[in-house]
């Protein structure tokens, strides 16, 4: 028995591979696992449900082919796909979970985010957040056609990119006493994330005792995933995302 988390695949056209290799990754790794978390940036973009493609097509039917066989998958927002919706849930047979978010696994309550949040030394970040995932600019942006979308979305990953080149890798991280705050208000003693790319498990020793912090990886050379066993055993996993479809055997008789 056991429960999955991943993050940050930033699922594109462009990059086949990591698709090949998380649909290889449903069929395999998760047939069977109780419940599949996917803890936001799944999609490397999101502009609606409405402006799906036959690529977002691919993985919402693997995602429902998987959830169909028993596994629960359960989806939350990243920064860059927060738009993904009711729409999208029902098609791949998912639910959408907030961010922040404290489920019950086996027993033991564990704190999952995206991890963007926690980033509160990025101050220009979370001012721009607040922007994004206010109800008023969501229905203003959805209301524009999909190429207006498009072209939106693209000034905006161009921005953040344009900005993210001038922080220091500190700015980008997460932040100690954001991390402590959430630890105590959610009264947890672990937390799953990703955002940051820096997949980890870090201890803060506490009164109460030991706090873990584990940040998932992204998808890029590797994959990352953190198993969690019903004897509240875990381990981060990760193996290397073959680039090249591997193609069919020719058989000869
Ligand atoms: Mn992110």
């Amino acid at each position: 028995m056991s429960t999955l988390f991943i993050s940050d695949l930033h699922l594109d056209p462009s990059r086949p591979a990591t698709a090949r290799a998380f649909l290889s990754f449903l069929s395999n790794t998760a047939n069977g696992a109780d419940a599949l978390y996917i803890l936001g940036d799944f999609f490397e973009a999101w502009i609606g449900d409405d402006a799906g493609t036959a690529f977002s097509d691919t993985i919402i039917t693997g995602l429902r082919t998987l959830s169909n066989s028993g596994t629960a998958i359960y989806l939350q927002h990243g920064n860059r796909d927060f738009l993904l919706g009711q729409r999208f849930c029902t098609e791949a047979n998912c639910s959408l979970l907030p961010d922040p978010c404290v489920i019950d696994c086996y027993g033991r309550a564990l704190l999952l985010m995206h991890g963007d949040s926690l980033c509160t030394d990025d101050t220009d970040y979370i001012e721009l957040r607040k922007q994004l995932r206010a109800p008023q600019w969501q229905a203003q942006f959805l209301a524009q056609s999909i190429e207006q979308r498009q072209l939106i979305a693209q000034q905006l990953r161009a921005a953040s990119s344009a900005a993210n080149s001038n922080k220091s890798q500190d700015i980008m991280d997460v932040n100690g006493d954001a991390v402590a705050a959430s630890f105590e208000q959610h009264g947890v003693d672990l937390l799953i994330h990703g955002h940051t790319h820096r997949p980890a498990i870090h201890e803060y020793p506490h009164h109460n005792g030991l706090r873990k912090r584990v940040v998932l990886g992204d998808w890029d050379d590797y994959a990352w995933s953190l198993c969690y066993h019903d004897d509240h055993s875990y381990q981060l996993e990760h193996w290397a995302i073959p680039q090249q479809a591997i193609a069919p055997q020719t058989i000869t008789s």
